[in-house]
């Protein structure tokens, strides 16, 4: 059978594995949604005669961008509560919000939203954190986006569940629902050490090994959080963290922006991986994470926009540059995290953390088609060098024209495919103008 073949034919194809590599005149040859052929574009065509043909004769072809820290329905909280610290954003702001608006109507439609601005700007996967998780792998799945699903716990109730034990309950009904979605997997998301006992965490540590998956964790996001639980505890967090078994290759670290010298190679001991939220640190002023010491001990950073209530967007491309930059700044050395290794990091190092890498993060011969073209050919990026600079340091996620997941083509020449983005703008619009109305 040849008719299921395409053949997608860009100006620049970017694996990213093997690392920092450009191929002309190559393309990508897909067969029930997988990759079987990167080739010569003529010797593709000869081989495949019957093949669908997609020219991108202008753009760079790269692996779909992984957002490894999000929380997607806040975007409907989208610049609500700007220019203020974390934990007066959270418990003056975010924290009463949520108690007011979030069900699961709030969570499919925030969801939808955040996936289609992921989609359109090139994001294939992302790992969530956030209430309702079956409403997202449910909307996610429906939306074709690959993600993995954070199963949050934490002591406090909320509108998901009202105490530790209905958390866990609810979290194992989700990763077994999970487990009959495409592209969908599971991890647990214990919100921070400030919010969950230690009773919770050896929970999560004990369900995590059994069932072999991620756990997903804001930790040490401030110095605030640090010094409170030093003033309460004795104790720095991560230190009461690995007490509790639960820093190891599972542990997902978000932000990390508070950073000891023995911390770091502690965590490149234990292979913790971490992500990396430039933006949302900056903005939040949480701190700096220390990217570059991190990279040199061999720890695996990636990357996430954090909730759209706190970046402001969910843009890939925004954040591969600002880590860029912020690295160089930080370490004070302009040779500090390379346009290619921020690539990696927004890509395979991602689908390394979500344990999903023999699925998808690399263009290579028996992986899923995640991938997305962006279009050079732009005044903002010409002329063209080193296409993965100008990735990088020059596009916008706007240049993304052609998305594919599991070689499903999901976005074509900037547009949602199975989506009406008209009737999600309407919804996002309703809720907007019913939380303002409410807050007057
Ligand atoms: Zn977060």
């Amino acid at each position: 059978m040849t008719t299921d073949i395409t053949i997608i034919a860009p100006r620049w194809l970017i694996p990213v594995e093997p690392c920092n590599t450009v191929l002309e005149n190559h393309c990508v040859v897909v067969e029930n949604g997988n990759i079987v052929q990167l080739c010569n574009t003529q010797s593709a065509l000869k081989t495949f005669p019957q093949a669908t043909l997609i020219d991108r004769s202008d753009h760079a072809l790269i692996p779909g961008l992984i957002n490894t820290h999000t929380h997607a329905a806040m975007s409907l909280f989208r610049g609500m509560a700007d220019d203020t610290a974390l934990m007066d954003w959270l418990i003056t702001h975010i924290w009463p919000a949520e108690a007011k608006w979030v069900d699961q109507f709030f969570i499919r439609d925030g969801t939808e939203l955040a996936i289609a601005e992921m989609l359109l700007s090139g994001t294939t996967c992302f790992s969530d954190m956030y209430l309702f998780p079956d409403v997202v792998a449910g909307t996610a799945h429906k939306m074709g986006v690959r993600a993995t699903i954070g199963m949050i716990v934490l002591d406090a109730p909320t509108a998901w569940a009202k105490d530790a034990d209905e958390y866990f309950a609810k979290g194992l009904v989700v990763h077994q629902q999970v487990q009959s979605l495409s592209g969908i997997t599971s991890s647990w998301a214990p919100h921070a050490p400030y919010s969950v006992s230690d009773t919770s965490l050896r929970r999560v540590q004990k369900l995590a090994k059994k069932l072999k998956i991620p756990v997903h964790m804001h930790i040490h996001e401030t110095q605030h959080e640090v010094d409170e639980a030093v003033a309460s505890s004795g104790i720095r967090p991560l230190k009461r963290l690995d007490d509790l078994g639960l820093l190891n290759s599972s542990m997902i670290a978000v932000h990390a922006t508070q950073l000891e010298d023995q911390e770091i190679d502690l965590i490149a001991e234990r292979g913790v991986h971490i992500a990396h939220c430039p933006n949302s640190n900056a903005k939040l002023a949480s701190g700096h994470c220390r990217v570059t010491d991190l990279l040199a001990a061999g720890v695996n950073v990636c990357l996430g926009t954090d909730s759209a209530a706190s970046n402001n967007n969910l843009d890939m491309f925004i954040e591969m540059r600002a880590a860029a930059l912020n690295a160089k700044q930080v370490s004070a050395n302009p040779k500090s995290l390379p346009a290619w290794q921020a690539l990696e990091m927004a890509t395979i190092n991602g689908a390394k953390a979500l344990q999903i890498d023999h699925q998808t993060g690399s263009l290579c011969l028996g992986k899923a088609a995640d991938m997305i073209a962006i279009d050079l050919n732009r005044v903002n990026t010409m002329p063209v060098y080193d296409p993965i600079s100008q990735i990088v340091y020059s596009a916008a996620s706007s240049q993304v024209s052609d998305v594919w997941i599991q070689g499903k083509h999901l976005v074509k020449q900037h547009s949602l495919l199975n989506f009406d983005q008209g009737i999600l703008l309407q919804k996002s619009a309703r809720w907007g103008e019913k939380i303002a109305l409410a807050d007057r």
